[in-house]
This record gives structure tokens, sequence and C-alpha cells, in this order.
């Protein structure tokens, strides 16, 4: 961090004097004036430059996140026609009206969405009925069948 920095300003202040030598011996221009001019400018740039960009990957950010909002607004599901009953995969957007023309007949549509609520439930704490536990008491019951016949 520090040594990239360093680097930086080391770049900055020899580009500075390079232009203030070619400055001071073609026009005679100032050396601290144009080298402080140039310094800070050189920064002032570079500033403008790393704004200008945030700037734009804050827009571009922005303008994929309410993409990705709109495309999760849309999911596609499989509904049979009303007329035909034959089956189509149809965009549903909740924001707008969800009608279609029927691939199969040609017939306009219209979805009717309805959202309804249900309670959480949690499984009981009991075991499984496992097929082994059926099967004995299939066998049980077989058992007191034939010694009540035989009785
Ligand atoms: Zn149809």
């Amino acid at each position: 961090m520090v040594i990239s920095l360093i680097k930086s300003l080391l770049a900055v202040s020899i580009v500075s004097g390079l232009m203030t030598l070619i400055l001071f011996f073609i026009g005679g221009i100032n050396p601290i004036i144009s080298f402080s001019s140039i310094f800070f400018g050189q920064i002032f740039v570079y500033y403008l430059w790393t704004s200008v960009v945030a700037w734009f990957v804050a827009l571009e950010n922005k303008r994929l996140e309410n993409e990705r909002i709109a495309y999760f607004n849309i999911q596609g599901i499989d509904v049979g026609c009303a007329y035909c009953r034959k089956k189509t995969l149809v965009p549903i957007n909740l924001s707008i009206d969800n009608d279609y023309v029927c691939e199969h007949c040609n017939k306009e549509n219209s979805i009717y969405i309805n959202i309804t609520t249900t309670q959480v439930t949690n499984p009981l704490a009991v075991d499984r009925l496992s097929v082994n536990a059926f099967i004995d008491e299939e066998e049980l019951a077989k058992k007191a069948i034939i010694e009540k016949e035989n009785v």
C-alpha cells in the first residue's frame, strides 16, 4: 500500500519534472508554478478519472440489479389451454395481466393466479411405520385368524 503510493507519487513527480523542464526551456515558464500545477493537475485528473469510472460502475451495477429483479418477476409454467386442454409453457409475470394465445388452437387464454397461505407443520416425534413392521402385523393377524378358526 505505502510502496504503491510512493511509486505513484514518484511517477507523478518524474512526469511533472520532465514537463517542467520542457516548459522552462521552451517557454521560460516559472518552474515552481509549472511543477506544482502539473503535479496537482495530474492528481486531480486521476481523481476525476476514478470518480467517473466508479460512477459508471455503480450505474452498470444498478442496471444489472434492475434487470435481475425484472427477470425474477418472470417465471414459466406449463398450463393447459382452456379450449383444447393441450399444455403450453407460458411466462408468468406477477406485475401484469397474463394472457396468451394457445399455440395449438390459436385461441386467447387468461391465466388467473390464486396465492394462498398454509400453516407450517412439524413431523410427529414417532417412529415411521416400516415395511417390516407392516409385514409383522400382517403375519400376526393371519396367525390370529388361523388360531380363531382352529379353536
Ligand atoms: Zn388451445
